[in-house]
């Protein structure tokens, strides 16, 4: 199937269009119409080069909802017309102990990332997202539940589910005291999330400057990371800190405002972390966890739940031809929303 999208080059280069093939349908896959791809900030990481060396051309993007236009003779879970999503995941070895327990992402194997990795089968380079259509196989789609608006539950697949995996993990409900640290594209969801679970959250960030955003949100307010007496005052109020903060910086801070036993968990930052003092930990019983993204099954769990609990990641919705100039904004940090491709734009003569 020849499709279109755009990718990066090379880690310097700007991203373009790029004319490609998806792969003719295996029996047990899923051929989808992008409508909608959310833009990640391991998307721009992952193109700079940040994590290692790419196979460019590379067309990122892990944040997908679309329509199926087709099925393999061996699909059963979906028909043409149906709303569906693809995250950060598109096959796993299927067998090992993690796999049955529906955490491919932890995969004895090795899961198969959306894009930049080798099909286990051809060998061939998985494509992403910012592209007209994908190919997956069956176990890797996502059921898009009716009363989710398409045009912005793409956030959900990565933003959404990389939040809601631990606030389950450490069972956040009725009652918990749940800081999430930063209010960009993760912070903002884990949030909303958390609220819905009956959480009491607060927002940690330097400064009070999104404060407004933050209660829209549902949270309590901001605790001022550079208030030292805001900070002593909440010592030892929070069972779980969700910590969002995606470049390296030092935990010591948060990890007394965390009650004994608390876990203060790191998704956003892949890579060194600076040096911490272990006395908060071992004064407390208090835990540095990390976590990464969601199994397929609880992948469909924070769909469900956010239709359920009508919960939408805040998005400002974009032209593929512009997401040079989202990179630009993005790389300057500091966004409370997530840039959304409405790939319907991308014409096949791009
Ligand atoms: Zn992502
Ligand atoms: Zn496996």
């Amino acid at each position: 199937m020849k499709t279109v999208g755009y990718a990066a080059y090379s880690s310097d280069a700007h991203m373009k269009p790029f004319h490609f093939e998806r792969r003719a349908l295996r029996a047990n896959d899923v051929a989808i119409e992008i409508l909608y791809s959310g833009v990640c900030h391991s998307d721009l990481h992952t193109v700079n080069g940040d994590w290692g060396p790419q196979p460019y051309p590379l067309v990122p993007g892990h944040e997908i909802i679309g329509r199926v236009v087709d099925v393999g003779p061996d699909v059963t879970r979906y028909q043409v017309g149906d709303n569906v999503g693809v995250g950060c995941m598109v096959d796993s070895c299927q067998e090992c102990d993690q796999c049955h327990h529906s955490e491919e992402q932890y995969c004895r194997h090795g899961m198969t990332p959306t894009y930049g990795a080798p099909d286990r089968i051809s060998g061939e380079t998985t494509q992403g997202g910012y592209s007209k259509h994908i190919v997956v196989r069956e176990e890797f789609v996502l059921r898009v539940p009716d009363g989710l608006d398409l045009s912005l539950a793409a956030p959900i697949l990565c933003a959404g589910i990389t939040t809601f995996s631990p606030l389950r993990t450490w069972k956040v409900g009725k009652g918990s005291r749940v800081g999430v640290i930063g209010l960009g594209g993760l912070g903002h969801m884990a949030v909303k999330l958390a609220v819905a679970m009956g959480a009491e959250v607060t927002v940690l960030s330097r400064s009070k400057r999104k404060e407004e955003e933050a209660r829209a949100i549902g949270a309590k307010g901001i605790l001022a990371s550079t208030d030292e007496t805001a900070m002593a005052r909440a010592k030892a109020s929070m069972d779980l800190i969700i910590d969002t903060v995606p470049v390296k910086h030092d935990v010591t801070p948060y990890a007394p405002l965390l009650d004994v036993d608390g876990t203060l968990v790191i998704v956003g930052q892949v890579g060194p972390m600076s040096e911490f003092m272990s006395v908060p930990m071992i004064m407390g019983r208090r835990r540095v966890a990390g976590s990464l993204i969601g199994g397929i099954k609880e992948t469909q769990e924070v769909l469900d739940f956010c239709a359920e609990h009508n919960i939408h990641p805040i998005c400002e919705i974009i032209r593929p031809d512009q997401i040079n100039d989202a990179y630009d904004v993005m790389s300057k940090g500091d966004i409370a929303h997530r840039y959304v491709m409405d790939m319907s734009a991308l014409s096949m003569e791009a």
